[in-house]
């Protein structure tokens, strides 16, 4: 990539870090949530470890290899913390760089075996409130209330009960997110991590802020919807007729989202 490109790049994700850090929303506060976007087939930038999102600056932005975490995800080893770290630094393309975030890893899947070209992952307010309680957890897996979150969000949400952050929590989301694929033939764009947040997974800047904004909204409906009594779910039917219209595939394309169908 050339030196222009990837200081665009850089700074689109910047952009992109603020926004999902922006206090006039409760996505991410302080050090919470993470950012990336692939450079190439072999690299990507990350938020580094301690860093926030609200006032990420570019030195704060580590460019790392995609290969050495896909291998970690596939193989059956064991890492210690110490593993981990020996790993996350040894990553780095410059080995001055800060430490990459821990949870790098499964940035690095998204980005490297699934297509994303962003991947922004915060703590959202609304959608922990669900993810954090058996109600919620079970409600968001049964489905969409309103066309909208459809197009935006996907045919369906991803789901990852909760593990360990770090290598753990990636190969859980390598499992759930290749499940997914087989089922619906495409990469998920909302992965929910129970009592942990959201994982937006896109082919922009743009879509990764458009499905953390829809997902905002879904979660704060659907947290209405249960204490007015019982939500009323979009069928299969009306899922699968959504998806496949093709005005909200130019819907889709004048947002700027992937196409899902
Ligand atoms: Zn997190």
């Amino acid at each position: 990539m050339q030196d222009t490109s990837l200081t665009e790049l850089l700074q689109t994700l910047l952009t992109l870090s603020h926004d999902l850090g922006s206090a006039a929303h409760e996505w991410s506060i302080l050090g919470e949530g993470n950012t990336s976007a692939r450079v190439d087939d072999e690299t990507f930038l990350v938020k580094a470890s301690g860093s926030q999102l609200s006032n990420l600056t570019a030195d704060q932005l580590v460019r790392v290899r995609i290969e050495p975490f896909l291998t970690a995800i596939a193989s059956g080893d064991v890492y210690s913390d110490e593993d981990t770290e020996a790993m996350l630094k040894e990553a780095c393309i410059d080995p001055g760089a800060r430490m990459p975030s821990v949870e790098t890893m499964f940035h690095a899947d998204l980005l490297g075996s699934f297509g994303a070209r962003f991947v922004g992952h915060t703590h959202v307010a609304s959608i922990n409130s669900l993810v954090c309680s058996d109600a919620g957890w079970s409600a968001v897996q049964q489905g969409y209330l309103f066309p909208d979150a459809i197009v935006v969000c996907g045919v369906a949400p991803c789901f990852v009960p909760y593990v360990d952050p770090g290598l753990a929590l990636a190969r859980a989301i390598h499992h759930a997110a290749t499940c997914y694929r087989n089922e619906y033939g495409i990469a998920p764009k909302t992965i929910y991590l129970q009592n942990h947040g959201l994982i937006a997974v896109g082919g922009s800047a743009a879509e990764v802020l458009a499905i953390t904004r829809m997902a905002d909204k879904a979660a704060r409906i659907m947290i209405d919807a249960l204490a007015c009594g019982s939500p009323r779910f979009l069928s299969a039917e009306v899922v699968a007729r959504i998806s496949g219209r093709k005005d909200e595939h130019l819907r889709q394309r004048a947002l700027g989202l992937t196409v899902t169908a």
